[in-house]
């Protein structure tokens, strides 16, 4: 009896059906490599969407005891709770929402990235009145998503009767194809970017993501923005480098139970067994992220791979059955010895055994989608196994 809990707070980190094992060490190496890779330029982290579903306290605390000093995050709210963490980084919010947010960065000491004119007018206005505070400016050289157009942002850098208030401290742009290393749109955006940032002169300069920094030296500029890179993502067709995977995903099978060829598996009956099969019910499902498309059967607007994925054990890849249901997928684990998995054993879902990109790609999507889905359900363990040599 004294072994049992004393209270409901006790069992606060008790009962998961899933886990998360998130490799600190290897989320800092990965950061350090995009660092070598980004020199001479700065290189920054990019910890939005609750670092990329990790845990924005732990990743920024990690990359902060690492040395980095700039952040990155989409919104004011997302900043307040970097700064904690951060105390003497500089930190960007991208997606500034204008007029608003003027009291989150002055209080909070975020830099809001202006993105366009309307944005800038609005921020001069505030300073006017409240004082200088430092900003930055986006420019959009061929995304169409935020920023001002090159034509405005070379005007404004022009205009000496520019308001005293107006403080920029980066010029930042952000590319559409840096995934694909010969996209004819890189270097057009190359081009359009060098000449906003020569107009800008003295005033530090930022265009890669992880992507963009593997495109070479001329898209460097001042300061780096790798995202997925380091959090163990596959940067696009990139082949190199490869990054350490950073999160182990696995689930808890609930019970296993035997089938006959023949018989059908979950929601729809979409998969007809083709031999007698050994099936571990677990939990995990598309409430955690794991989304429906990854089923193995009955999606029908699945990009790539028709057979949807699979989880791994004792060596052994374990294909999905049927239908990914809400709390609940099956895995086919005929493959492994009887008796060699029971009720309550873990499946990886992706990590070092199952790479979180084919994952993605399996139910047709991308890394990002997948980490930054995972949801609330999962016991978070944060460990640090792989850490520098
Ligand atoms: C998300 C984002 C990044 C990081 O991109 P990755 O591809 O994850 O490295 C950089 N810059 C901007 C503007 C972004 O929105």
């Amino acid at each position: 009896m004294s072994d049992l809990p004393h209270s409901i707070e006790d069992l606060k980190d008790e009962g998961h059906g899933a886990r998360l094992t998130i490799d600190i060490g290897a989320l800092v190496d990965n950061w350090r490599a995009m660092q070598k890779l980004s020199s001479p330029a700065r290189c920054s982290a990019v910890v939005k969407a609750d670092g990329y579903g990790l845990g924005a306290k732990t990743v920024s605390t990690a990359l902060y005891q690492a040395g980095c000093r700039d952040f990155f995050v989409a919104t004011a709210h997302e900043g307040v709770a970097v700064r904690q963490h951060a105390p003497e980084a500089r930190i960007y919010v991208m997606n500034c929402i204008l007029p608003g947010i003027e009291q989150i960065c002055r209080v909070a000491e975020l830099v809001p990235v202006l993105a366009s004119m309307q944005d800038v007018a609005h921020w001069t206005s505030a300073c006017a009145a409240n004082g200088e505070h430092p900003c930055a400016l986006q420019v959009d050289t061929g995304m169409n998503r935020l920023g001002l157009t090159v034509a405005e942002a070379v005007a404004l850098s022009n205009d000496i009767t520019r308001p005293a208030g107006f403080s920029p401290v980066l010029v930042m742009s952000h590319l559409a194809c840096a995934d694909v290393p010969d996209h004819p749109h890189n270097n057009k955006q190359l081009e359009a970017f060098r000449m906003v940032a020569s107009s800008f002169g003295g005033i530090e300069t930022s265009f890669s993501n992880s992507a963009g920094i593997l495109l070479g030296a001329d898209y460097k500029f001042d300061l780096t923005r790798p995202g997925i890179a380091i959090y163990g993502g596959a940067v696009g067709h990139h082949v190199k480098p490869r990054t350490k995977p950073v999160v182990t995903a696995e689930t808890r099978i609930v019970t296993i139970r035997r089938a006959k060829r023949g018989e059908t598996v979950s929601y729809g009956a979409s998969v007809i067994l083709d031999r007698d099969s050994r099936i571990a019910v677990c939990s995990i499902g598309y409430a955690d992220g794991y989304l429906r498309a990854l089923s193995g059967a009955g999606v029908v607007l699945r990009a790539h791979d028709e057979r949807g994925a699979h989880g791994h054990a004792h060596g052994t890849n374990l294909p999905v059955l049927g239908r990914v249901t809400m709390d609940l997928t099956a895995f086919d684990i005929t493959d492994i010895p009887d008796g060699m998995l029971k009720a309550g054993d873990f499946i990886e879902l992706f990590g070092n055994n199952v790479a979180l990109d084919d994952v993605a790609r399996a139910g047709g999507t991308i890394g990002y989608e997948l980490l930054t889905s995972l949801g609330s359900r999962y016991q978070r363990l944060y460990v640090n196994r792989s850490g520098e040599d």
